[in-house]
């Protein structure tokens, strides 16, 4: 007998449920990915996920060598392809991991439907994305939870499914066409600092978390200049890791880091769960709607500063420069220069995202566009008048002005506070730096964010 594995947002051969299944029902399996051609139709090139990605399939295919098999890669429409396959090869099932986005829900039932017309089976695997399924845990009247902190009370008090070794033999048949892996090298766009990616690495970057950064997290989470994080998100993203495997392995030695850090993976799969039950949230306000968002020739140009990290508010800049430079930003990065568009610019939320979403080697539709709600007012927010004012968050994140010397090399000399305030600098060395002016005065956008808002609790 063969079945198919299907692989998605799962990248790895450790902890991967639907494999296991696969080797278990049958003698032979063919592991697939395919390269889907819609995604690439939505007008994302998103380089970094590409490069991210290929460095993925790669690592895919060497676990897979290592123990007998190969990784098979075909491209264009899911659905299609994954028939052909089950054809070719007399596949009677094909397992995959279940997801959460529209289209993710849309595939699954159009494969479903494709695939027991032909009289074979679909195996829809839970808890390979996410720690815990969407609707795993619910409140009493509804079918999802949209405050953070009474689901993450029953999501801990989850004991969750064990976690699975990855197998000693995946047996391919031999006769399996198979396109090209993608190359990395072949992609242009990509940012020069970005991570490598890869089941390998990221199980190297997850063991020496484990040991020398977990345990001083809460207390260093925050601090932009220290990027004390993990740097675990892309490969949550690609499914390097098993989500499951990290909050197990995180949370068995317990301690303020170990709480601070599980809380933040309840997070992901936190948005995860609204998305599942609310798709279009990935597009339309969730909660609360705003339409006096400012649109025009300014509001454009204001936008324009932002995503090159020009907006002369450092801080501000050195996030959105991080973002350019790496695919990635800090936590609190993300926060902050999210709130200096939606709050202070008052630039549509959407508008953000898709700029992150273009960048991010994590980007994921759940975690940004419910963390961009989230900052926007508009999503499962419980503070939507909070503006975060990016002195003060400067302040208190980046005391040593660390994070902005690295990442403005226009401001990179500048001794003491000035760093975050490069307006106090006399005229002619402002100039002979070249950085610019503020784009907006603090104090005015909080008027217009008050009146837009219709409150007068708008507090900076
Ligand atoms: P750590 O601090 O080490 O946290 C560990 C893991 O917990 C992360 O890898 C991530 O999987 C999860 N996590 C942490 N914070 C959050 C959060 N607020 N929401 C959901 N999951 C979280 N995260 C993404 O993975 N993809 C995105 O596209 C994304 N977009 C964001 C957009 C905005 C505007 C904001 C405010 C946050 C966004 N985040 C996103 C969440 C968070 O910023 C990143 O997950 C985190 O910075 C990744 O770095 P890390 O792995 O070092 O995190």
């Amino acid at each position: 007998q063969t079945a198919v594995v299907l692989f998605t947002s799962d990248l790895r051969l450790h902890d991967h449920p639907p494999l296991c299944a696969a080797l278990a029902a049958a003698d032979r399996v063919v592991p697939l990915f395919v390269r889907d051609e819609a995604i690439a139709a939505t007008g994302f090139p998103a380089p970094n996920r590409q490069a991210f990605l290929a460095d993925c399939l790669a690592a895919l295919d060497a676990g897979l060598r290592e123990r007998g098999g190969r990784l098979v890669v075909r491209s264009g429409d899911v659905v299609e392809q994954v028939c052909r396959v089950a054809t070719e090869t007399g596949a009677t099932e094909v397992h995959m991991a279940g997801d959460v986005s529209g289209y993710a829900q849309r595939r699954e039932e159009r494969l479903e439907r494709a695939l027991a017309a032909d009289g074979r089976a679909l195996r829809v695997h839970d808890g390979v994305v996410t720690a815990l399924a969407p609707g795993e845990v619910t409140p009493a009247s509804r079918d999802h939870f949209a405050v953070f902190t009474p689901y993450f009370r029953k999501w801990r008090a989850q004991h969750g499914r064990g976690v699975r070794s990855a197998p000693r033999r995946v047996p391919v048949p031999e006769d399996v066409r198979s396109e090209r892996l993608p190359a990395r090298r072949r992609l242009s766009g990509v940012s020069p600092g970005l991570a490598p990616g890869g089941e390998q690495e990221g199980r190297r970057r997850l063991a020496a978390w484990l040991r020398d950064g977990l345990a001083s997290y809460a207390g260093r989470q925050d601090d932009l200049g220290d990027d004390a994080t993990s740097r675990l998100s892309p490969h949550l993203h690609f499914g390097t890791l098993s989500p499951v495997e990290v909050v197990q392995r995180a949370g068995r030695g317990g301690g303020p880091g170990a709480e601070a850090f599980v809380r933040q993976l309840a997070w992901r799969d936190f948005h995860h769960q609204v998305l599942a039950a609310r798709p279009a949230a990935s597009r339309e306000d969730y909660r609360t709607h705003h339409d006096r968002w400012r649109h025009g020739r300014a509001a454009e140009e204001e936008t324009a500063a932002w995503r090159e990290g020009r907006t002369g508010y450092p801080v501000v800049d050195a996030a959105l420069r991080q973002l350019r430079h790496e695919g990635w930003m800090h936590n609190r990065g993300r926060l902050l220069t999210a709130s200096f568009l939606t709050k202070t610019l008052y630039v549509d939320w959407r508008v953000g995202a898709r700029h992150f979403l273009e960048l991010l080697v994590d980007g994921d539709i759940a975690n940004n566009q419910l963390n961009w709600q989230w900052a926007a007012g508009t999503g499962t927010d419980t503070r939507p008048n909070r503006v975060l004012n990016p002195l003060a968050q400067a302040a208190r994140y980046d005391p040593q002005g660390t994070y902005v010397r690295r990442w403005i090399p226009e401001l990179a000399g500048l001794e003491g506070r000035t760093v975050h305030e490069p307006w106090r600098l006399a005229a002619d060395e402002r100039a002979a730096r070249g950085y610019p002016g503020p784009i907006v005065d603090l104090a005015d956008a909080r008027t217009r964010f008050e009146h837009a808002r219709g409150t007068g609790r708008g507090r900076q």
